[in-house]
């Protein structure tokens, strides 16, 4: 399979979930191999998509370097992730991705807009040698090798309107944008003083979220099974930051950003790819043949597939 960039650059405008900041994004075509690179305006420094970008994963996925910020980033890259386009340059007018529905499915129509192109260069999927774990208690990602990419997702929360929810896909280009790209976020009535206090959700309203109040979410779902599909699309964006495909079974209970980038390094660890200053140690994660712990990692009854 070859690398893929954009035939044009397409641009998008709107609110940040966090910031409430009004801000604008400009895609366009990249090299190949030069991955998918982000820009907060001319002049400012070029922060690539990695993990080694990563300034904050609390609720979101923000990168940064030398002081500048770009908050958010997760959804973008998963509709880069879920059409297929490896190289992309980002420029962005402001200091975070526009939260739009709250979704990908405005990302993957901008992406769709501006056609895509195939590059010489040959995409290189990410093989794993043998199983690795992050996480413990109720929240942790399993990795397993495996042949194909398979994301099997089991969310639990107190709140019934949430409850327990699990789905097990298989993503290819279509299934993405029909049945994880629209699924948007969602945040908890009782959590959002708090989190405006922090300088977090101060844009959000149910035009780019799903709010969830006492009695159920304030506004109508766009999936029986909304919140897990988020899940797994917040977790397609944070996969991409390892900038080639992954290839495993993904087995993920209540994850979220910071779990998901704990298990993006800890790939890059088992498989040697870290960014490290020249004489650092080599640092070799679970060797082969370590036993495999499965506790606590059936999943729920009434397993979904798709
Ligand atoms: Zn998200």
């Amino acid at each position: 399979m070859k690398q893929h960039t954009i035939r044009k650059p397409v641009s998008i405008e709107g609110i940040g979930l966090h910031s409430g900041k009004p801000t604008r994004v400009t895609l366009s075509p990249a090299p190949e191999d030069s991955g998918i690179v982000f820009r907060a305006g001319a002049g400012h420094d070029r922060i690539p998509a990695a993990p080694e970008s990563v300034v904050n994963s609390h609720y979101a996925t923000t990168i940064g370097k030398n002081g500048t910020r770009i908050q958010t980033v997760e959804h973008l890259m998963a509709a880069a992730a879920g059409l297929g386009v490896d190289n992309l340059d980002v420029e962005v007018d402001g200091i975070e991705i526009p939260a739009l529905d709250g979704s990908a499915k405005p990302f993957a129509a901008l992406l769709a807009s501006a056609g895509r192109r195939e590059q010489p260069a040959r995409r290189r999927p990410l093989a794993l040698p043998y199983p690795l774990r992050v996480g413990n208690g109720g929240r942790w990602i399993h990795l397993f090798p495996s042949d194909t990419l398979r994301i099997s997702y089991t969310l639990d929360n107190d709140h019934p309107a949430v409850g327990t929810q699990v789905l097990s896909w298989t993503p290819t280009e279509r299934s993405f944008v029909e049945d994880v790209a629209p699924a948007r976020t969602y945040g908890f009535l009782r959590d959002l003083g708090l989190m405006r206090k922090n300088g977090l959700a101060r844009g959000g309203s149910l035009d780019n979220a799903v709010v969830i109040g006492n009695r159920g979410p304030l506004n109508g779902l766009r999936y029986r099974d909304e919140f897990v599909r988020h899940k797994i699309l917040d977790l397609i964006g944070d996969l991409a930051l390892l900038g080639r495909p992954i290839v495993a079974h993904v087995v993920a209970r209540n994850g979220g950003h910071a779990l998901n980038l704990e298990l993006v390094l800890a790939i890059q660890r088992a498989l040697g790819l870290e960014r490290r200053p020249a004489g650092a140690t080599v640092r070799v994660a679970a060797p082969a043949g370590e036993p495999v712990r499965t506790e606590g990692f059936a999943p729920a009854p009434g397993l979904a597939a798709i």
